[in-house]
């Protein structure tokens, strides 16, 4: 299930010169915090140094990067074996980019879910096809709450998405990712995806509500998530049940309500149970939150940049993948494409920074990390003296 809706929410990078753009939807009637007002409101969270990253094990030495690819240069993945044999040098550099990176960022999108068997909205079995739109906005607007007929396929909609999720397991390229937390790697993944499946692994959190200061977790949602809902009224969370429906309206409301009436006070109405999926023309709750750690990781000076299973149709998202390629390449770190399809040139344009664009099924990366590892790595390993074979094994993390 990947992207919720293709809202502009994302609050990203805050540089000054992005005065345009970055929340919600088409309305813009969110406007992104600049670093000062960030500063301001979150001091802890924007130092000047990485202080305030979260605390690592001892770094291993870098092994020298000996080939790097072109820009865009293109590694089409239909055979793993093949491919090890075929693009030894690329698979190669992939290793080098995966293993050896320390501050890695991962930004996600549904196709990393479709190996769990939860479809993504836009192909022929995917969720705009079974509910009849023909995008996001016409299935994720919270202007669709003003529609009993609308309201009641968007019930059924989350019931079914909700059913699935329960009954889905994280796949290989999940897993990879919290081997990725595992081993220190990872500084931060971004998930467009509302299915949490990544945090069924065990080195993978996130929270609801975001915090406001740091530490953060390290999975950050940017379209909410399918296993809770929110009272509009006055924000309490709740599980989302099998029996949801999004005209429930919240006890706390109710029960606030019954006791002012008790009393002789005037009711003050209550709220209903909406997903913490965040719709098309809505305000984004953690946007600010979203904005200062994505602000914090573009200063961490991240050395990896995986953008794995999505087509980034989000303007949002795709503006934050552009500043995070341009702070990895400023590092001298490399930008990964990982996707069914190759990026469109437009895509290939915007981003400028990218090295390798794999042409993959996310979950065949695990598995050419091994292969190569076994294939070219401990091969050499095996014939060294043993000193080196050490030296060479901390290497390989995975
Ligand atoms: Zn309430």
């Amino acid at each position: 299930m990947g992207k919720t809706a293709e809202h502009e929410s994302i609050a990203v990078g805050m540089k000054r010169e992005r005065q345009d753009s970055v929340l919600i939807s088409d309305s813009e009637t969110y406007l992104p915090p600049t670093p000062q007002s960030i500063r301001k409101k979150f001091p802890e969270t924007l130092p000047a140094s990485t202080e305030s990253t979260p605390t690592r094990r001892k770094r291993l030495k870098r092994v020298p990067l000996k080939y790097r690819p072109e820009k865009n240069t293109i590694l089409e993945v239909h055979d793993v074996t093949q491919t090890l044999s075929d693009e030894p040098e690329k698979v190669g550099f992939l290793y080098h980019a995966l293993i050896n990176s320390q501050r890695i960022i991962v930004v996600n999108g549904a196709g990393v879910s479709v190996a769990s068997g939860i479809p993504d909205f836009r192909s022929s079995k995917g969720i705009f096809s079974k509910y009849g739109g023909s995008s996001g906005k016409d299935l994720f607007d919270i202007n669709l709450f003003r529609s009993s007929d609308k309201i009641q396929q968007f019930t059924s909609m989350i019931r079914d998405l909700s059913s699935l999720v329960e009954r889905s397991k994280p796949s290989k390229f999940h897993h990879f990712i919290n081997e990725l937390a595992k081993t220190s790697n990872l500084l931060r993944v971004y998930t467009q995806n509302i299915d949490c499946l990544e945090l069924q692994c065990p080195y993978l959190e996130t929270k609801s509500p975001l915090p406001s200061k740091a530490p953060f977790p390290n999975v950050i949602q940017l379209h909410g998530n399918i296993k809770q809902v929110s009272c509009t009224k006055c924000h309490i969370n709740y599980p989302l049940g099998p029996n949801f429906s999004a005209k429930m309206s919240c006890p706390e409301c109710i029960e606030l309500d019954n006791v002012r009436e008790l009393v002789g006070k005037r009711t003050l109405g209550h709220g209903i149970l909406k997903p913490k999926i965040i719709l098309y023309n809505e305000h984004h709750p953690d946007g600010e939150a979203i904005g200062a750690i994505s602000e914090m990781d573009l200063k961490s000076r991240p050395d990896c940049l995986i953008v794995a299973g999505t087509s980034l149709k989000i303007p949002g998202v795709k503006r934050m993948v552009k500043e995070f390629a341009k702070a990895v390449k400023s590092c001298k770190g490399c930008v990964i494409w990982l996707n069914k399809e190759p990026p469109p040139t437009s895509i290939i344009n915007y981003i400028e920074n990218m090295d390798l664009i794999v042409v993959a099924d996310c979950d065949s990366i695990p598995d050419l990390v091994s292969g190569y590892k076994d294939k070219y790595i401990y091969k050499r390993v095996k014939t060294s003296t043993p000193q080196i074979k050490i030296d060479m094994l901390n290497t390989c993390k995975i």
